[in-house]
This record gives C-alpha cells, sequence and structure tokens, in this order.
C-alpha cells in the first residue's frame, strides 16, 4: 500500500478525500441505508461531487453512491467522460459502478473495504483493468480499509439484532430520523434495505 501510495504521490490528499466520503457515508446512514459515501476529484484534487447511497429513499436500484457521483461529476463539468478524476468511495463498487467508472473514463479508484461477494474492481471481478474493455483504471484498494469496514460491521450488526428483536415479535429499534427510539412492531418494517451483496 505504502508503494502504492508513493507511486500516487498523493497519500495526504487520498486521506482527506476518504474522510469525506466516510462523512457522506454517515448521512447515508442517518437514512437508513447501507452506508457507503464517495467523493469525485477532478485532475486538481478538487472535489466536484459529494454523495452517499441512497437507493432506498429515491427508490431507485441505480442510486449507489458512486453513480450519484458520477452523474454530479459530469453535470459539474458539463462532460459524460470525466478524464483524470479519481472516485474515492468507502467500499468496493459492485459490476454497476465499475461499468459507469469505465465508460466515464475516470483515472483513479481508490476505496476502503473490499466486498468479497459483488466487488468488481478486484474481489469478485477484476473489471478496472480487464484488457478486453476499452478503459483500463488505475487502482487503491483496501485504502484506510479498518475504519471503513467497521462503519459497515456496525451497520450489519445493528440490522442483525433488529431482525432477531422482529422475530421474537416484539419491539424493534429503527435507524434513521427515529434512531435509537423503540418503536411497536410493524410489518415490513425492518428487513427491507438491501444486503451488502445488493450494494
Ligand atoms: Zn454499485
Amino acid at each position: 500500500m505504502a508503494e502504492l501510495l508513493e507511486i500516487a504521490g498523493m497519500s495526504e490528499d487520498l486521506i482527506y478525500l476518504m474522510k469525506e466520503a466516510l462523512r457522506e457515508a454517515e448521512k447515508g446512514l442517518a437514512k437508513g441505508e447501507v452506508p457507503v459515501g464517495a467523493v469525485l476529484a477532478d485532475p486538481r484534487g478538487i472535489i466536484v461531487a459529494r454523495t452517499h447511497n441512497l437507493p432506498i429513499t429515491l427508490h431507485d436500484p441505480t442510486a449507489h453512491a458512486e453513480i450519484l457521483a458520477l452523474r454530479r461529476g459530469g453535470a459539474y463539468q458539463e462532460n459524460y467522460r470525466l478524464p483524470g478524476t479519481t472516485l474515492v468511495v468507502t467500499k468496493e463498487p459492485c459490476p454497476m459502478c465499475m461499468g459507469a467508472a469505465i465508460n466515464a473514463r475516470i483515472k483513479r479508484l481508490v476505496f476502503g473495504a473490499f466486498d468479497p461477494k459483488t466487488g468488481a474492481a478486484v474481489s469478485r471481478y477484476n473489471l478496472a483493468q480487464d484488457e478486453k474493455l476499452n478503459h483500463q483504471i488505475e487502482v487503491v484498494p483496501g485504502f484506510m480499509e479498518e475504519t471503513c469496514v467497521k462503519l459497515l460491521q456496525d451497520f450489519f450488526k445493528t440490522r442483525r439484532r433488529q431482525k432477531r428483536n422482529t422475530r421474537r415479535g416484539t419491539e424493534v429499534v429503527v435507524t434513521g430520523s427515529t434512531r435509537n427510539r423503540l418503536v411497536p412492531l410493524r410489518a415490513g418494517h425492518v428487513g427491507s434495505n438491501p444486503t451488502l451483496s445488493a450494494t
């Protein structure tokens, strides 16, 4: 990793960008979304988009943090290609998001937590460096991994506890605006969020 960063020559900048992505992930968490955040930095390292997961909120299966960042970045730069940009995301992107990143021609992807189930940058598929595709992306994997993993683990731990409580048919703790408040059980109240493998 140290070697990669030396090559990238921007470790401090990357720490700043990942911290911003983590702040975005926290915003998603507060809305009951799987906590994944992203930022897109232009070739000068200036952030042009800050986004978090919103598929549940927007009723949109494509509203992953990375897709939203690419959309906003494109609108901001008034260009459907985003050459020279760096996408920083707290979790390894899925195949959909990697496809969009390749179409956008981003230069570099930096991610925190590996996703062994659906990660498409290096884990399950290696779309970033697939030479059959017409664009390759530099990858800095596992950057600030521990912090990014912890955020996701805490989220899924809480959700498992909610599901257990739901099965007992007593009461549940909900996340989001009513976080930490005990509420009466209602059918379908919990368990409707997508799992990590669905992000
Ligand atoms: Zn995705």
